[in-house]
């Protein structure tokens, strides 16, 4: 990648990433799920994002904000459980922030990722130490602002946003579930991980080793 430029075809080869890595994780997610849910998260993703890939390799589309709000449309249609409707809500808000472009810089694609996460807390109402996603996103996307704010080069700053989410991940081992399925368990869902925090970092994962192979 040069001059921080990043073009639609890296935001799709991204895309392209999470499916083949939520495809190659899903028995891990789903075990996951097994342990404080109901085990569909890994057919969840892997489902959702075989119909984005099916829908993409029919046609891209030529802007950023229709690449993002149709693979939003898609994961909400196809996806059942909270994690459609909250995946599908992060990028139908990416895809509302991104405007008409062809390609991002390391601005637009922090502000595309941060309103996504305004539209899962605005559908799911998650805060920080509730185990869910949020916990995963929320320090990434502080991460990659901050390393932004100093300069840092946009595929550094991605991966130390991804190091940010997978530390988060971790961190949600020992927390009781406030959100979702989970939380029916009470005090019995600490000592796992949220399976949405580890897909969640398979997202900020993918995008970082995408842009530094692009
Ligand atoms: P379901 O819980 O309906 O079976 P999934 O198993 O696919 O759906 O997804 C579960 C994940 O969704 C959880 O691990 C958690 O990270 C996330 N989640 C659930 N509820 C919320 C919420 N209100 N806000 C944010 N994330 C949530
Ligand atoms: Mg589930």
């Amino acid at each position: 990648m040069t001059n921080g430029s990043i073009p639609l075809s890296v935001l799709v080869a991204w895309l392209g990433a999470f499916r083949v890595a939520v495809t190659e994780q899903r028995a891990y997610l789903t075990e996951l799920d097994s342990a404080i849910g109901d085990a569909d998260h890994g057919a969840n993703m892997a489902r959702g994002m075989a119909a984005v890939w099916d829908k993409l390799e029919a046609g891209t589309p030529p802007t950023a904000d229709e690449l993002f709000k149709s693979v939003g449309m898609t994961l909400v249609t196809s996806v059942g459980g909270a994690s459609g409707p909250l995946y599908g809500t992060f990028f139908l808000r990416m895809g509302m922030t991104a405007g008409a472009v062809a390609e991002f810089d390391g601005a637009a694609l922090a502000a595309a990722l941060r309103a996504g996460l305004d539209g899962i807390v605005a559908r799911g109402k998650a805060e920080a130490g509730d185990k869910t996603m949020f916990d995963a996103l929320a320090p990434a996307l502080d991460a990659l602002d901050a390393a932004l704010a100093v300069g840092t080069a946009v595929p550094a700053a991605v991966a130390m946003a991804a190091d940010a989410a997978e530390a988060g991940r971790d961190a949600t081992e020992p927390l009781v579930a406030r959100k979702g399925r989970a939380s029916y368990l009470g005090e019995r869902s600490a000592g796992h991980l949220d399976p949405g925090s580890a897909s969640s970092a398979l997202l900020m994962r993918t995008l970082a080793d995408t842009l530094v192979s692009s």
